[in-house]
């Protein structure tokens, strides 16, 4: 029997992302594994061409990482307050990039993600994010797909 050991989860802290948390902590309980939540934030846009102080960019890309922070414990006080094995993770950079890269640094056994996060485009099967973890994740990847009604 497979025995999960560390089980990473990704949210932008979308609805379509909580939905599937519930996956991915009855699994991490389930197998007492580590359960690793990762946030991504995004690479700040190119601005390149526009004049933008150093020190005004500093400062958004600061308050973006305090922003992201305060999610980040909000939903770990919400939702997974009484699980002591939660390690949480910030980093910057490509969601898809980073979400296989700090999976395999940590060891992951599964990823676990929502089919759809906040881009919210549901005619398509696959967000973005979701379709490029599935198709270039070399650890399993367990999507789920918010059920609304
Ligand atoms: P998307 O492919 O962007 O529609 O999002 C699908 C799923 O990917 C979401 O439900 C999350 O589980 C995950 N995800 C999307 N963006 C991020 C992000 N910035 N950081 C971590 N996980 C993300």
């Amino acid at each position: 029997m497979k025995n999960f050991q560390n089980v990473l989860f990704a949210t932008d802290f979308s609805a379509g992302s909580d939905f599937a948390f519930d996956y991915a902590y009855s699994l991490a309980r389930r197998f007492s594994a580590d359960l690793h939540i990762i946030h991504v934030i995004n690479e700040p846009v190119d601005l390149r061409g526009f004049y933008v102080p150093h020190i005004s960019f500093d400062k958004l890309e600061e308050e973006i990482e305090e922003g992201a922070r305060k999610m980040m414990d909000r939903f770990r006080r919400t939702h997974a307050a009484d699980y002591d094995k939660v390690v949480t993770h910030i980093v910057a950079g490509i969601p898809y990039d980073e979400i296989i890269r700090k999976a395999t640094e940590v060891s992951a056994d599964l990823i676990v993600m929502g089919t759809h996060g906040r881009t919210g485009l549901d005619h398509v099967l696959f967000g973005s994010t979701a379709e490029k973890v599935v198709r270039k994740s070399p650890i399993p990847v367990l999507t789920i797909r918010c059920q609304e009604d």
